[in-house]
């Protein structure tokens, strides 16, 4: 094993490193979870984004790793380096918020990563849901690469119940065929608590993430039945061919639909493109299409729905071997704090090379 304190040299200028790195002998490279951050801002900046897009981008990516979401973390940055690389996303973005209706704040991403549009974006709304009772964030213009229980959660910190959902291009086949159509196309829900973290589901509506299954293909292992359908529609375990095919809704015809829903909203509503349309435009230079995001706060006009609510959550919680959404990946956030996070060498290259 090697590796330890001292200094990294990254292209040109040398980054100094206050704590390790580490090279585990098994092709992977060892980071303090302190790292993430500060190595992602470092490449995302040197790519092209200014001090505020890098700080949003880098921010999610480390979030991601904190909870173990490793899908969403270090793994996606050779696509967002390449989106900047190409110039298909706008590293300098000043997301425009406004008011386009009397519920309804439009954003307008200018371009840019998600999640500076959303910092931007979850005090208005949550004001607005507070003063109407329910308020939509509309936002256009954008590419969405990370996991979606950030944006509700940031929402359920300023007090309000809120759904997200986002397309992409098309992985997953409608309802009874076999070609890809619509996008993984998560949903996720966040629900205030007091004196607790907010409950958070966030799922795809494919029975896996298809960051998982790239993964998967990298790591060269094989997935359960029914997680996809190869080139030629016959199921398959090989991640490979199910990235060649597609990959299936989870309970079959009743994940299709909530696949079409977030098309509609997150796309046809709000004026965006659907996956199907993001395939014709998108680069394919390895980051997100171009694509929309629709989200609702809702709050009540006093605690009687949250106080209600912990009564629920208490009774989910007396039966063995229940958990609340959310608290799982907040679990992983000890270990994760003093195991590190392990990435493939040929990762950290990546990322280091720039
Ligand atoms: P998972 O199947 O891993 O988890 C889905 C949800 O179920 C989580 O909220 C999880 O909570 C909860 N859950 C899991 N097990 C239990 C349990 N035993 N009891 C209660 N709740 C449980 O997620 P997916 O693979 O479907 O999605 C992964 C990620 O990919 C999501 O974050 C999604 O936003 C992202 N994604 C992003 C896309 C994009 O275009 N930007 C496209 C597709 C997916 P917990 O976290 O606590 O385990």
């Amino acid at each position: 094993m090697e590796g330890g304190q001292g200094s990294l040299k990254i292209a040109g200028p040398t980054i100094e490193r206050t704590n390790f790195m580490e090279k585990t002998g098994n092709d992977t490279v060892k980071l303090a979870l302190d790292e993430v951050k500060p190595l992602a801002e470092e490449a995302l900046k040197r790519a092209g984004c200014n001090d505020e897009n890098a700080s949003a981008v880098a921010e999610c990516i480390y979030q991601a790793e904190r909870h173990g979401a490793h899908s969403h973390g270090l793994f996606r940055m050779p696509g967002y380096l390449a989106s900047l690389n190409s110039g298909k996303v706008n590293g300098k973005a000043s997301p425009k918020v406004s008011v386009s209706r009397p519920s309804v704040l439009s954003v307008d991403g200018d371009g840019g990563y998600a999640p500076l549009a959303h910092q931007h974006l979850a005090k208005p709304l949550a004001d607005l849901a507070k003063q109407q009772g329910v308020a939509i964030g509309a936002l256009t213009n954008t590419f969405h690469f990370a996991a979606l229980w950030q944006e509700v959660e940031l929402l359920a910190h300023e007090g309000v119940a809120a759904i997200a959902c986002t397309a992409f291009k098309p992985a997953l086949p409608p309802a009874g065929g076999t070609k890809p159509l619509y996008g993984t196309n998560p949903v996720a829900f966040a629900w205030p608590r007091e004196g607790a973290e907010p409950m958070v589901f966030d799922q795809a509506s494919a029975v896996m993430a298809r960051g998982e299954v790239m993964i998967a293909a990298r790591e060269g292992h094989t997935l359960p039945e029914g997680v996809g359908i190869g080139p030629d529609g016959n199921p398959t375990t090989d991640p490979n061919e199910i990235l060649k095919g597609a990959l299936l809704p989870f309970g079959g015809y009743k994940g299709a639909s909530i696949a079409l829903m977030v098309e509609l909203l997150a796309g046809a509503m709000i004026g965006e493109q659907m996956s199907f349309e993001a395939a014709a435009t998108d680069n394919n230079d390895g980051g997100p299409p171009r694509g929309g995001e629709f989200i609702l706060a809702i709050a009540p006009g006093g605690a009687g729905p949250f106080n209600a609510a912990e009564q629920l959550f208490e009774q989910i919680l007396t039966q063995d071997g229940t958990r609340l959404p959310g608290d799982g990946r907040r679990q992983k956030r000890a270990s994760v704090a003093a195991a590190g996070v392990e990435i493939p060498n040929a990762l950290y290259e990546k990322i280091a090379a720039i």
